[in-house]
C-alpha cells in the first residue's frame, strides 16, 4: 500500500458541493490521491499533519500565466500594451536565451508554489529556439509543479506579424517531436501538454486554421490570446473561428476583454473555455475583466495571474479582482439608471464563485477539472493550508468569505503536489532558493545589459546590489 497521510483537524473548503466546507475536518492521502474527506477519519498506519488552526483546501490554479517573464518583474506596472509590442519584445524578449528562460520558469514556478498555486498553465511564446521550449519544459520538471505546458511562437516572429509580415511556415515541427519524446502517454504525470496560438487577434486565419489542424493532428488542446486590448472595435475572433468551424472543447481563449456576448456564447455552446486575467488586463490598459459576462454566457469564468510583469502573482488577488470589478460594472449599470444597488443578489458574483474561478473552473479550463481544483476523492493530492491564525484572517467565521476577502499568499504555510509536501511550516522544501535566486539575478542581468528600450524602465544602474 502507497503511503498515507492524514492532514488532521483543519478548516477544510473542499470546493466540491457534495462535500462543502467542514469546520473541523480531515484529508486522507494515499500516494497521489486523496482517498477521504470527512469530519473524523479514523485512520491507523499513516503520517499525520497537523492542521490546527489552518485552513485546508485545494492548491489554486492559474489557468494563464507565462513563467518565462518572470525576468522582468514588474518592469512593465506604468506600461501599456503597446510598450511591449514596440520595446520588451524586440528589445529583450528576442534577446532572451534558452539559459534565461531556464532561470526565470524555475523561479517563476518557485514563487507560484511557494504562493499555493499548485497547478498552472504555463505559455511559452519565447519559443526562439527548439532549446527554448525544452528548457522550459525542464525547469518546470525541476521544480515540480503540476503544469500543463504551451508549446506558442517565438518573440521575434511574433513581432513581424505585428508589423504586417505573417509567417505562415509549419513551426510546429519540434513541438510535435518534444510531445513525442517528453509528454505522449504519461497524461498522468505532472506536466501535460498543449500549443498556444497565435490566433485572428494578431495573425491571420489561414494560420489559425493551420495551427489547430496541428493541435488536432498531434492530440493536444489549443490556447488563444483574444480580445485584449479592448479599445479597438471588436475583432470578432472567437466569431471568425466559430464562422469556420474551429470551436470546441479543446479551446480556451485568455483575456476575451472586447469579445462581445454573443461570441461568449457560441464558445458556450461549443464547450470551449475562457480566463480572464484581472489585474493585467486593468493594470496594461487591455480592457475590463470578463468574470461576470464569462459567467452569463454560460461559461465557467476561469482566473490567471498572466504575467508578473504587472502583477503580483498572488491568485488571491485574482479571486478578489475577478469578483470586485464584476460587482463594480454591475453597480455603475444600476447608477446609470438612477437607482441604487438594493440587494446583494444584484452585485451578481459571491465570493463562492470566486474561489470556484481560481481553482475548479481554472483546472476545467486547461483541461484538468477531473484530476485538480478540489478536494474530491479518487483527484490528485493538491492541498493547501493556510494560517487562519495570521492576523489578517482571524477571527475564523465565513470560511469561504475569509479566504476571498482577506487571504495573500503569505498565508500559505504548507503546500502538497501530488500528494508530495514541497512547503512546510511557510519554506519551500527541496528546492535550493538560494540557487533560484542567483539564476534569475543573472539572467535579469543578462537581460538589462541590452540596455536600449525607450519607454521602459531605464536598467538598474548597479543590479547587483539586490542580490
Ligand atoms: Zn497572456
Amino acid at each position: 500500500m502507497a503511503k498515507r497521510l492524514l492532514i488532521k483537524g483543519g478548516a477544510v473548503i473542499s470546493v466540491d458541493p457534495s462535500i462543502g466546507e467542514l469546520r473541523v475536518g480531515d484529508v486522507l492521502i494515499e500516494g497521489d490521491t486523496i482517498i477521504d474527506v470527512a469530519r473524523d477519519i479514523p485512520a491507523e498506519d499513516c503520517e499525520f499533519l497537523d492542521a490546527t488552526g489552518m485552513v485546508v483546501m485545494p492548491g489554486l490554479v492559474d489557468s494563464h500565466r507565462h513563467f518565462w517573464q518572470t525576468g522582468t518583474r514588474a518592469d512593465s506596472i506604468d506600461h501599456v500594451f503597446w510598450d511591449l509590442v514596440a520595446s520588451q519584445w524586440p528589445k529583450i524578449a528576442a534577446h532572451y536565451s534558452p539559459e534565461d528562460v531556464y532561470a526565470t520558469v524555475l523561479a517563476g514556478a518557485a514563487d507560484a508554489l511557494s504562493a499555493g498555486v499548485t497547478t498552472v498553465l504555463d505559455w511559452c511564446h519565447v519559443v526562439n529556439t527548439p532549446e527554448h521550449a525544452e528548457e522550459n519544459v525542464r525547469a518546470l520538471r525541476d521544480i515540480g509543479i503540476r503544469s500543463r505546458f504551451l508549446y506558442g511562437a517565438s518573440m521575434s516572429r511574433k513581432l513581424n506579424e505585428f508589423q504586417g509580415e505573417a509567417d505562415d511556415t509549419d513551426s510546429w515541427a519540434h513541438a510535435r517531436d518534444l510531445y513525442t519524446r517528453e509528454f505522449e502517454g504519461k497524461e498522468d504525470g505532472l506536466l501535460t501538454y498543449g500549443l498556444a496560438i497565435q490566433g485572428p487577434d494578431v495573425s491571420t486565419m489561414e494560420l489559425t486554421t493551420t495551427d489547430c489542424a496541428a493541435a488536432r493532428d498531434i492530440g493536444v488542446p489549443i490556447a488563444v490570446h483574444v480580445g485584449a486590448p479592448e479599445g479597438p472595435p471588436p475583432m470578432l475572433s472567437i466569431q471568425r473561428m466559430a464562422d469556420a468551424n474551429l470551436l470546441g472543447p479543446d479551446i480556451n481563449f485568455a483575456h476575451c476583454c472586447n469579445s462581445t456576448d454573443e461570441e461568449l456564447r457560441r464558445l458556450a455552446e461549443a464547450g470551449g473555455t475562457a480566463t480572464a486575467c484581472p489585474t493585467l488586463d486593468m493594470a496594461f490598459g487591455m480592457g475590463t475583466p470578463a468574470t461576470g459576462r464569462l459567467r452569463d454566457a454560460g461559461l465557467r469564468p476561469a482566473v490567471g495571474v498572466d504575467s508578473v510583469i504587472a502583477s503580483s502573482g498572488d491568485m488571491f488577488e485574482e479571486l478578489r479582482l475577478g469578483m470586485l470589478y464584476e460587482r463594480m460594472r454591475r453597480s455603475q449599470a444600476i447608477f446609470a439608471k438612477g437607482t441604487d444597488v438594493k440587494s446583494v443578489a444584484e452585485l451578481g458574483f459571491t465570493s463562492r464563485e470566486a474561489l470556484e474561478s481560481g481553482t475548479i473552473n481554472s483546472a476545467h479550463a486547461m483541461w484538468l477539472g477531473d484530476k485538480v481544483g478540489s478536494l474530491t476523492p479518487g483527484k490528485k493530492a493538491d492541498v493547501i493550508l493556510l494560517r487562519a491564525t495570521d492576523l489578517n484572517l482571524a477571527p475564523l467565521s465565513d470560511m469561504v468569505g475569509a479566504v476571498v476577502c482577506g487571504a495573500n499568499s503569505g498565508n500559505v504555510d504548507t503546500v502538497l503536489v501530488n500528494g508530495k509536501i514541497v512547503k512546510r511550516n511557510g519554506s519551500l522544501v527541496g528546492v535550493d532558493v538560494a540557487r533560484v535566486h542567483r539564476l534569475i539575478v543573472e539572467a535579469r542581468d543578462r537581460m538589462y545589459a541590452y540596455d536600449a528600450y525607450p519607454g521602459m524602465r531605464p536598467p538598474l544602474s548597479t543590479p547587483t546590489h539586490l542580490s
